[in-house]
C-alpha cells in the first residue's frame, strides 16, 4: 500500500526532478552538457541561487521574472515542474512501493523531455531517444510488462510492441513519402514509437496508436479551422504520441476492456 507519506515524498521529487528535466528540454537540443554549467538566466547570464531554483514556489515569488535582469521566465519551467511532480505522485500512488515505480517514473520524465521538446523545436532527438529505448528493453522484465509473465514473454510482449508501434508509423511515414510526396510526421516520431512499443507492449500499443491519430487529427483541424495554423504548418506529432502513450501506460488496459465490451468478438 503507498502510505500518503510516500505519494507526498515522490511527488515532491518530481518537482526537483523536473526542474532537472527543464534543464534537459532547454540545453539537449542546442548539444549543451546537462550536467556541466550551473543554472543561469539566458539573458543577462547571472547564475541562479538555491532560492531562485525552487521548484514552482520561485516562478510565484518572482511573479514570473528573473531577479536579476526581470526578463520573463518561460511558462514552461513551473509547468514542467509541477506536471513531474503531479505524474510522480500518480505513479506512486498507483504502483506503490514497488520497483516497478522506479521504472514507470523513468519511462515518464523520458516522455516529458520528449514532449517539450518537440512541441519547441519539432524535434525528436536521437540521444534521447537511443538510451530510452536500450533502458526500456534492458528493463523489460522488471517493468510494467514484466508484471503477471514471465521474462520470457515480456519480451515477446515489448518486441511486438515494438513492431506495432514502430512498424504502423514507419508504413505510415514512408506510405505518406511515396503517396503525398511529403511527410506525414518526421522519422523521430517512428523512434518515438518503438520506445513507446518497448514500454507498452501489444495490448496497450493498440490502444496508444489510434489515440494519438485521433488528438492529433482533431487538433490539427481545430487549428486549421481557427486559422490559427495554415496548411503547410506542420504540427510536430511527438507531443500526441507521448501523451497517448502514457494515457495508454496507466489506463490502456481499461480502455481495451472498455471497448471489447461494446464490440464483442
Ligand atoms: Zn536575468
Amino acid at each position: 500500500m503507498a502510505t500518503a507519506e510516500f505519494i507526498i515524498l515522490i511527488g515532491l521529487l518530481g518537482l526537483a526532478v523536473g526542474s532537472f528535466l527543464n534543464v534537459c528540454i532547454d540545453r539537449l537540443p542546442k548539444g549543451l552538457s546537462i550536467v556541466a554549467l550551473p543554472s543561469h538566466c539566458e539573458r543577462c547570464q547571472h547564475r541562479l541561487k538555491p532560492l531562485d531554483l525552487v521548484p514552482v514556489l520561485s516562478y510565484l515569488w518572482l511573479m514570473g521574472r528573473c531577479r536579476y535582469c526581470k526578463v520573463a521566465i518561460p511558462w514552461r519551467i513551473p509547468l514542467g515542474e509541477a506536471v513531474t511532480g503531479l505524474l510522480f505522485a500518480y505513479v506512486a500512488f498507483r504502483y506503490e512501493v514497488t520497483l516497478e515505480t522506479v521504472v514507470v517514473l523513468g519511462f515518464v520524465g523520458v516522455l516529458i523531455v520528449v514532449f517539450f521538446i518537440d512541441l519547441e523545436h519539432s524535434l525528436i532527438l536521437d540521444r534521447v531517444m537511443y538510451p530510452a529505448v536500450a533502458a526500456a528493453l534492458l528493463l523489460v522484465p522488471v517493468g510494467p510488462l514484466g508484471q503477471g509473465q514471465d521474462a520470457l514473454h515480456a519480451y515477446i510482449d515489448a518486441f511486438l510492441g515494438i513492431a506495432i508501434g514502430g512498424g504502423t508509423l514507419a508504413m505510415i511515414y514512408f506510405g505518406a513519402l511515396r503517396m503525398l510526396g511529403q511527410d506525414a510526421f518526421g522519422w523521430g516520431d517512428v523512434k518515438l514509437g518503438v520506445f513507446l512499443g518497448s514500454i507498452l507492449g501489444v495490448t496497450q500499443t493498440l490502444v496508444a496508436l489510434p489515440l494519438s491519430f485521433i488528438s492529433g487529427g482533431l487538433l490539427g483541424l481545430t487549428l486549421l479551422i481557427l486559422k490559427v495554423r495554415g496548411r503547410k504548418d506542420a504540427i510536430p506529432f511527438g507531443p500526441f504520441l507521448a501523451v497517448a502513450g502514457l494515457v495508454s501506460l496507466f489506463w490502456g488496459q481499461t480502455i481495451f476492456n472498455w471497448y471489447q465490451g461494446i464490440f464483442p468478438d
